[in-house]
């Protein structure tokens, strides 16, 4: 597999310390170890895989899902647990030149339908994955920033049929939000959850319909072949009729060869404290279990745990190897203890790092890849793939057994486009970064 970060990025080293690791053991699951053959094969054991595994198997394919590592190695199992709307990078007046008002709503309500089905899953499925938060509240970071929250709400009505509540500077200590922060927005929309037990909820849901799943089991190369393809998983042998490619961030360049350049993963960062007591809380002004997030491009997001842990998250480092996840670490804590100060003692032993992907469209994809008949593709969600990878994993569904998708927006069917600078595309970031920086001063 050709990857375009160093070997330390697609090992353990950044995953050392994910606090959900010690939250739920996912069982392993075997390694192929016979040559066999399948109606779909599913490259990637994440929520896209697996819910497109699931929805598939209800349709009663045979589906075998191939995970290079285990299931929930890659993003899956090691987010910030935010079933949140999102998926794109790009803001109203930006999808409206794009796709027109209409093809904006079509856009906006998928991000709802995409939220909607991880919580029907979750209770279809008896999923119980520690569901906290009523929607997700924005902090202004900024006074202006709060009269642009003020000025969003009308185009929140518009986008998502549902009512925001604002909050002033004044009133954010009555919503236990005491911080650096200017007044908020909540968007009724929206939970925080243990991504670890989502997905393994989300495997069990897809065996027990029928799929098989394995782990260890690198897919190495995808041949045409009569009636499909074959494809090389480990050693061993594997034939499908189609193939539906799932694996977002932690895409190769050369699985299949199509995705060179078309995605750009970006590292984001999360710490997870200790239990903080009663007093802790109350020191800080912080007692809301809303899942949260600051008005900066450049964001972090942050949510206090069922358990009273905290949460706190943000964009990683460019580089990558040892200094660099270490360097990361010590960002993400110092920016934890400036924005929460009565915290600054409170030890954060889980802290870990993993891969997003963006598009060069700014919008994810879900669709057939170009030249490949019965090949699909589903990715880049921009830093929110919990909603959108689930919701994209059922579109494959639909796309791979012939029918029309109840929900799929035409903001995600134009495959992505080339980023400049081949290999070398994750240095783009640099100036990027830099202008937010500037952007969010
Ligand atoms: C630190 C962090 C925090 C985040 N926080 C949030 C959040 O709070 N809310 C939110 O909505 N999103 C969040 N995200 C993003 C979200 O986790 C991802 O968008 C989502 O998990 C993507 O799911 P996926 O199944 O498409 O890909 P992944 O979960 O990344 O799975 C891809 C899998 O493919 C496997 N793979 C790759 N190549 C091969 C191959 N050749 N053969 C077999 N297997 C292969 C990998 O091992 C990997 O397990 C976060 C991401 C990170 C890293």
């Amino acid at each position: 597999m050709k990857r375009i970060f160093p070997a330390f990025t697609y090992g353990e080293g950044p995953r050392q310390g994910c606090w959900w690791d010690e939250t739920c053991a996912i069982p392993a699951r075997p390694t192929i170890s016979e040559p066999a053959s399948a109606d779909v094969v599913v490259i990637g054991g994440g929520f896209t895989g697996l819910s497109a595994a699931l929805h598939l198997a209800r349709k009663g394919a045979r589906v075998h899902v191939f995970e290079a590592k285990r299931i929930g190695w890659g993003a899956s199992g090691r987010n910030g647990g935010f079933c949140c709307l999102g998926g794109a990078k790009a803001d109203d007046r930006f999808l409206d030149r794009k796709f027109g008002k209409s093809g904006r709503l079509e856009w906006r309500a998928a991000e709802k339908a995409a939220v909607d089905l991880v919580g029907s899953i979750l209770t279809a499925e008896k999923i119980s994955a520690d569901r906290h938060s009523r929607g997700e509240t924005a902090l202004a970071h900024r006074p202006r920033d709060m009269k642009s929250l003020e000025a969003g709400a009308a185009s929140v009505r518009e986008n998502y049929g549902v009512e925001p509540a604002l909050f002033f500077r004044a009133d954010l200590a009555d919503q236990g939000m005491s911080g650096p922060f200017h007044g908020a927005m909540t968007i009724p929309i929206g939970f925080g959850l243990n991504p670890a037990k989502y997905l393994a909820g989300l495997a069990a849901a897809a065996e027990r319909a029928g799929a098989l799943i394995f782990d260890s089991s690198p897919v190495r190369s995808i041949e045409k072949a009569a009636g499909g393809y074959r494809l090389c998983v480990g050693d061993v042998r594997v034939t499908a009729n189609q193939v539906v490619v799932a694996t977002n961030g932690y895409s190769s360049e050369d699985i299949p060869g199509w995705l060179t350049a078309r995605f750009l993963p970006t590292q984001s960062n999360v710490l997870v404290t200790r239990p903080l007591t009663d007093k802790e809380l109350s020191d800080q002004g912080w007692t809301s279990d809303q899942m949260s997030y600051d008005t900066r491009n450049l964001l972090h997001y942050f949510r206090l745990m069922p358990d009273q842990r905290f949460l706190f998250g943000m964009r990683g480092g460019v580089f990558s190897g040892p200094g660099a996840e270490q360097k990361a670490r010590r960002a993400v804590r110092r920016d934890f203890e400036q924005m929460f100060p009565a915290w600054a003692h409170a030890e954060s032993q889980n802290s870990w790092s993993g891969l997003v992907s963006l598009a060069r469209s700014r919008m994810p994809f879900a669709g057939a890849v170009p030249g490949s008949p019965g090949m699909w593709a589903g990715l880049c969600y921009h830093g929110n793939g919990v909603a959108m990878g689930t919701l994209t994993g059922s579109i494959l569904a639909s796309l791979v057994s012939g029918e029309q998708p109840a929900c799929y927006p035409k903001a995600m069917r134009t495959p992505p486009g080339k980023f400049p600078l081949g290999a070398a595309r994750r240095l783009l970031v640099l100036p990027l970064y830099a202008g937010l920086r500037l952007k969010d001063l």
